[in-house]
């Protein structure tokens, strides 16, 4: 099979016409081509924070929709299902993921509940916690959503973050609007990503102190329009996410 298209070379930083062959589902060639193109060829995406649950889908019918956007990989946060199931709803996830060849990468969630005010159908503390975070198939402990907690010095989410620093897993973030003195206190406890960054000052200033940026352009929350003009100066420390996408 042979597809026209402008191909996006990111390793090289290039855009140009090209004809790519592929064969038994393999790119053999990429050869520059003489004429203009309307259609581009780009490697596939990776969301690097995305509630699989919010979509009202399990993994692999996510999947078999998603991949005709191009989407190929996720990194998710389970923490919908395990707020209503706890450890054996994460289970169901990581099951279900082996029907597909798409690679999600899950987490341990350390915010379920997401506030001790909320009335949820368990309760994951340091020890499940722990026992998700030993699993081979959990690569980090995904968003620490109760930032006031970290803060504050709370023992059961600092307890959560030292087991995930011992078994040398990184720690997702989630602090809307934190600035200055509460924002270095957050990222001193290890927490090495955020999400929720919604002004260019605030994405600026975390960036600043050493966090990665996920630009968020979601079903509800849209940071893209404010955030972009990030990307000629840090494109090192900025990825792409959607946190929740519903169905429709
Ligand atoms: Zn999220």
């Amino acid at each position: 099979m042979k597809i026209e298209a402008n191909y996006v070379d990111i390793l090289n930083r290039e855009i140009f016409p090209a004809r790519v062959c592929v064969e038994n589902g393999k790119i053999t060639s990429i050869e520059r081509v003489e004429k203009s193109c309307e259609t581009y060829i780009l490697p596939g995406f990776i969301d690097a924070h995305i509630h699989i649950e919010s979509s009202m889908l399990p993994p692999s019918e996510f999947a078999r929709l998603a991949v005709c956007h191009g989407t190929v990989a996720t990194v998710s946060d389970p923490h919908e299902i395990a707020n209503v199931l706890g450890v054996p709803g994460v289970q169901y996830m990581l099951e279900n993921v082996k029907k597909t060849p798409f690679k999600f990468y899950f987490g341990a969630s350390p915010c379920v509940p997401a506030t001790p005010f909320e009335t949820s159908g368990a309760v994951l503390g340091p020890d499940e916690v722990e026992t998700l975070l030993k699993m081979p198939e959990i690569k980090y402990l995904s968003e620490v959503m109760n930032f006031p907690g970290v803060i504050h010095d709370d023992p059961d989410m600092l307890a959560k973050i030292a087991r995930a620093k011992t078994l040398h897993k990184p720690v997702d973030g989630h602090s809307p609007g934190l600035r200055g003195e509460d924002l270095e206190k957050y990222i001193e406890a290890g927490i090495s990503t955020d999400h929720e960054a919604f002004t260019y000052e605030e994405g600026k200033e975390k960036i600043e102190k050493g966090m990665k940026i996920q630009i968020r352009e979601g079903s509800a929350a849209k940071n893209f329009e404010a955030l972009w003009p990030l990307i000629d100066a840090y494109p090192e420390m900025l990825m792409f996410c959607s946190d929740d996408r519903h169905p429709q």
